[in-house]
This record gives C-alpha cells, structure tokens and sequence, in this order.
C-alpha cells in the first residue's frame, strides 16, 4: 500500500512539471488574413523554441524554410511572429528542445551545422500549423 501511494505522488509530480506549448493565429485587423503566429507555453526549465516558417509547396525543408531559435527560460513564455504574404498558405512548425549544439560540437556530418551553425537535440513538444487565409464572409 504504501509503494502505492509513493507511485501516485511521483506520477503527479510529473505532471505538475509537465511543458505546455501551444500555436495560435491572430488575424488582422481586417480580419482577412493571418497576421501573426502567437506561441505561448510554460516550461519548467531553461528549453529552446525552435520556429521554421515555409511557404507553400516546400520541397526542401532545410533549405526553404526560414528557422528562429529562441530561449525559454523556465516560466512561462509567450512569442509572435508576423505572418509575411510569401508564406500565406503555406505552414509553421514550432517545437521545444532540450538543447543547441553549436557546430563546433556537433558530431556530424550533420546538414543543420553546415547550413546554420547548430543544431537542436531532445525533442519536448511539436505543433505543425497551416497558414491559410481565410475566406472571409464576403461569399458570392
Ligand atoms: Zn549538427
């Protein structure tokens, strides 16, 4: 009984610590088109948000997306991006990771280090989003 109760407790306390990572849209002011990506969450330590934008029809990810790396110290957090007209329709990914290994430690042949000096390692949370422009009310 007692190892049970001990299991009960730890199983709460993960999820008390447990990171949030949510993706949101804000359309302008028009209410036409997205305007901005917002990306909140709540982390329990210092983490890595990692955002890469691709237009539509993206072939080649590494190459034709546009990466953005920021830390996230523990706490929660709260990001927006403005949404450029090449990436309407197009979508966003925004992940947490554990840790940025600069190329100088990279252990490679690793195509991120050779194209942007880094790369990211232990993935936490993903969210994969679409930038489609709304259609708006006008109809017929
Ligand atoms: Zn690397």
């Amino acid at each position: 009984m007692k190892h049970f109760v001990m299991g009960l407790l730890l199983v709460l306390a993960q999820v008390a610590g447990a990171q949030e990572l949510n993706l949101g849209l804000k359309l302008d002011a028009k209410g036409k088109r997205p305007e901005k990506v917002m990306v909140q969450g709540r982390v329990d330590r210092t983490v890595w948000l990692g955002v890469s934008f691709y237009p539509y029809g993206t072939k080649n990810v590494l190459l034709e997306g546009t990466h953005q790396v920021i830390q996230v110290p523990a706490g929660r957090f709260e990001h927006g991006f403005q949404v450029a007209d090449r990436l309407l329709g197009g979508g966003v990914e925004v992940a947490l990771w554990e840790k940025k290994v600069p190329a100088a430690q990279c252990s490679g042949p690793c195509e991120w280090c050779q194209r942007n000096g880094y790369h990211l390692e232990n993935q936490i949370l993903y969210i994969y989003g679409s930038l489609a422009q709304s259609a708006g009310r006008a109809g017929k």
